[in-house]
């Protein structure tokens, strides 16, 4: 190993154990940055039936860990709490904050998890890249001044310790020790209609409340063609109009917002500014800067300066968000190498293209199926049973037109009948 690794580790672990052990004793933080009430109070209840309780040691009773590796909603709540880009830096992937989070880590300072409900204990992950800002800090912890022509080892040394870390972090009394989230804990719910409806719903009328600020905005999404999936506009003609309450489906607004919802996205306002919300990787994207007045600072770095940003509805969300990245999203089966929005949209066409027919079915007389089947000569479905049989109406057709043949002769008519054989059935009859 070489000597600059060795010296970095070594005060590495020296400043790891200090904090540790500070930690330990007591937390001593501001009110403000205390981890959301609701993450601990709704996993005591559930975390006392099913996990052990540290032995006590004499001391007073400690809380139940707080330990719910099951739970989806608990992990993106602890998952939240990444969120800020002030207190959390960007991690390479095997240390990003999905990991820590899947193991029971909340961020609770800059770059510093702990483990909060359970044992406690905190870790520092600072790498080479927050250098500067760590330094700006006094916080720095595993790298100083000293020149190094080899920072990627280093790097590289300080992820897999803190891949240690992540497990070895907690003490071995503490049940995210022994197991953590399993793999696909991140994955979200998009196929089954009692989960995917209300919340496509909810999403789809918050962003018709932005539709001023979305309606000129330039958006990239993913190509229909590639989910197997039809245009907003389709699908909007072909749900019922309860799935959204949209009362004017042919609104290109409402496209839209239809097409936004679809990407994960909701709308919001915070303090007079409009936002795309994603509640799964808790991305935040301001609209104004993508109005076509807006001026970007850094267009002239840009190669298209002159054009207004594009609003990628797909590589906005976080790079480890299963609404863009399917590796978190982990579906199985013939979905499996999809993101959640390939899946909703797809899961979408479908619940769309069976309404359609259903509707079709419902609203149209035998007589008519058979006359569009005519006109289009492309019908997408059998007619129900109480219909004839195209065969079997040619078979009545027929045997009209011979009988009026026949007719026509008693009467010495010559005129060659001009009406075609539809209509000729209903004269018939
Ligand atoms: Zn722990
Ligand atoms: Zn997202």
């Amino acid at each position: 190993m070489p000597e600059a690794i060795a010296t970095t580790k070594r005060k590495f672990y020296k400043a790891l154990e200090s904090l540790n052990s500070t930690s330990s004793t007591r937390p001593s933080e501001p009110a403000t940055k205390r981890v959301r009430r609701s993450l601990s109070t709704s996993t005591s209840t559930r975390v006392s039936s099913v996990t052990k309780v540290p032995e006590s040691n004499g001391e007073t009773p400690r809380k139940p860990p707080n330990y719910s590796p099951w739970s989806h909603e608990i992990f993106l709540a602890r998952l939240k709490t990444y969120s800020s880009v002030s207190l959390w830096h960007p991690k390479p992937e095997a240390i990003s904050e999905v990991e820590w989070a899947r193991r029971g880590w909340v961020c609770v300072d800059v770059n510093t998890v702990a483990c909060r409900g359970g044992c406690e204990k905190r870790v520092v992950v600072s790498l080479l890249f927050d250098k500067a800002h760590d330094d700006a800090n006094g916080s720095n912890i595993g790298v100083d001044g000293e020149d190094s022509d080899d920072e990627s080892m280093r790097e590289d040394a300080l992820v897999k310790r803190y891949q240690s870390l992540l497990v070895d972090g907690h003490s071995t009394a503490c049940p995210w020790h022994k197991a953590g989230c399993k793999d696909d804990i991140y994955h979200l719910q998009v196929v089954r209609p009692s989960i995917w409806q209300p919340e496509l719903k909810k999403r789809y009328q918050s962003l018709r409340e932005l539709d001023p600020i979305i309606r000129d905005v330039n958006v990239t999404t993913i190509p229909h063609e590639s989910a197997n999936s039809l245009p907003p506009e389709k699908l909007l003609a072909d749900v019922p109009s309860d799935l959204l309450d949209e009362a004017d489906p042919t609104s290109k607004d409402a496209a839209r917002a239809l097409d936004v919802a679809l990407h994960g996205w909701r709308g919001s306002q915070d303090s007079g500014n409009d936002l795309l919300h994603c509640d799964a990787c808790f991305q935040r994207v301001g609209l104004w800067m993508y109005q076509p007045g807006y001026q970007q600072s850094r267009a002239s770095s840009d190669d298209d300066e002159d054009s207004m940003a594009t609003l990628d509805l797909l590589e906005l969300h976080r790079d480890h968000c299963p609404w863009r990245n399917s590796d978190t999203q982990k579906a199985s089966g013939t979905l499996s190498g999809l993101n959640a929005s390939q899946i909703l949209q797809r899961v979408v066409s479908t619940y769309a293209r069976e309404q359609r027919r259903k509707s079709d079915m419902a609203s149209r007389t035998p007589q008519q199926l058979e006359d569009d089947d005519q006109v289009d000569g492309e019908d997408l479905y059998a007619p129900a049973s109480p219909a004839p049989s195209k065969e079997e109406v040619e078979q009545q057709d027929k045997e009209r037109e011979s009988k009026l043949k026949r007719l026509k002769s008693l009467f010495s008519i010559k005129r060659r009948p001009t009406v075609k054989p539809g209509v000729v059935t209903k004269v018939g009859r």
